[in-house]
């Protein structure tokens, strides 16, 4: 399954439409949250397991969205952070 079309949605939610004819749709949050980049995963390690990040604006503003490959999605944020990889299978799992 790959997406037809990505977009944002009310700044708050990634809506993903896929081939299929199914869609998604990620809450921002949740997508910085779960940043799959080495950078965010050592942040997460540091902390414990009920540390609830406080985002600004603009790291929960998506500037720029890019096919990687035929197999995932890169996010850029608004605050510069551009190292999140999210592989196709991730956004269908933030989506639930
Ligand atoms: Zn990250």
């Amino acid at each position: 399954m790959s997406p037809k079309k990505i977009q944002i949605k009310e700044k708050k939610f990634l809506i993903v439409d896929w081939d299929d004819n199914s869609n998604s749709a990620i809450k921002l949050y949740n997508l910085r949250h779960y940043c799959p980049c080495a950078i965010c995963n050592a942040e997460k390690e540091e902390r414990s397991k009920t540390y609830i990040p406080i985002y600004s604006n603009e790291q929960l503003t998506v500037s720029q969205i890019s096919m990687v490959g035929q197999y995932a999605v890169g996010i850029t944020w608004k605050d510069g952070h551009n190292t999140g990889i999210y592989e196709f299978k991730e956004l269908l799992k933030l989506s639930e």
